[in-house]
């Protein structure tokens, strides 16, 4: 079934190129300003499934991104690709967001974004995780956060009229669910790669490089004022995690013990019972990574 009308969003991240010599600070935090920049690799599998959406059903793609101004260039890429606008946050208070921070920031601008167009969201697409601050945990939260139903490890999906029917990755197989939309969406690197971008796609952001009036049509960079957003809910000031100590791999060696047999909450009892945590939850001041 066509449905011209979907309206959907597409999360995008732009992360350090795993494959640059990005580096660590002295003060263990990442060296971003050395890093080559890339798109998150999982964000291309929900790209890749937010442009399926639009070909089979029809609708319009908006790929959404938080990040500081360079963060334009993933969604010219997604635009390239076949996206028909991008969205970036970008705000000095939003420095050190942790997820909390983020989901935040990122509700907000779908919630400005749904007023703006006139219709909520139908499908949210995000990627699986990250692959700099790797916690899985922003798309689940901002599903939860607009009361959205959210499908997570979606390796394949169709959708039968307002019905999402997803199959998911779980321990040892896989699950089909459905649900009806509004939906959230987080797309397992099982799901098709994303194709090349299209000639037409090119075409069009060399065009948009040429004529900055134009670009700003397809590319609009809001801040948290623009979407209503409380500051103290953004950024460091937003963010409860503290980041007590990160360590290059390799560098601290070490064991793993295997627990079987347990209960999870014995377990974790055991796990804090034989570490220093009262050491690391005084430490003051969160540190950005
Ligand atoms: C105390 C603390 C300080 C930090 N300080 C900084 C900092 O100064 N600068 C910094 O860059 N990071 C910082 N981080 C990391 C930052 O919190 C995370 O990168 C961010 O919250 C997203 O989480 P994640 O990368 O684990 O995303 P995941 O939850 O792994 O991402 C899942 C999916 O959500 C979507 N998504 C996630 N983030 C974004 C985004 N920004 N825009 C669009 N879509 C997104 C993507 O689709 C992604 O695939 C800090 C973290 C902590 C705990």
């Amino acid at each position: 079934m066509t449905n011209a009308n979907f309206n959907i969003y597409v999360l995008i991240k732009q992360v350090p190129d795993t494959g640059s010599k990005a580096g660590v600070n002295p003060d263990g935090t990442i060296d971003r300003a050395r890093a080559k920049r890339m798109m998150n690799p999982f964000d291309k599998f929900a790209l890749q499934a937010a442009l399926h959406t639009k070909k089979e059903y029809g609708g319009t793609v908006t790929a959404i991104s938080m990040g500081p101004p360079p963060a334009k260039e993933i969604l010219l890429e997604a635009i390239e690709h076949g996206a028909d606008a991008g969205v970036l946050l970008s705000d000095r208070r939003l420095a050190a967001s942790d997820t909390l921070a983020t989901s935040y920031a990122l509700t907000k601008v779908i919630e400005y974004l749904n007023t703006e167009k006139n219709h909520p969201a139908d499908l949210i697409f995000a990627g699986l995780q990250t692959t700099d601050g790797d916690t899985a945990q922003v798309g689940p939260e901002i599903a939860e956060r607009l009361g959205v139903m959210q499908v997570t490890y979606c390796e394949d999906f169709s959708l039968e009229g307002t019905t999402l029917v997803a199959r998911r990755i779980v321990e040892g197989g896989h699950t089909v669910v459905a649900t009806p939309l509004p939906a959230l969406v987080t797309v397992a690197n099982a799901y098709t790669p994303l194709a090349y971008k299209s000639l037409r796609g090119a075409k069009k952001v060399q065009y948009l490089a040429r004529t900055p009036e134009v670009e700003a049509e397809y590319i609009s960079v809001i801040d948290l004022d623009v979407v209503n957003a409380d500051p103290m809910l953004a950024g460091l000031k937003g963010s409860p995690t503290i980041v007590g100590k990160t360590w290059k791999i390799g560098e601290v060696g070490g064991s793993c013990v295997v627990r079987q047999g347990q209960s999870v909450a014995n377990m974790v009892t055991d796990v804090l019972d034989a570490t220093p945590v009262d050491e690391f939850l005084n430490k003051k001041e969160a540190v950005p990574v």
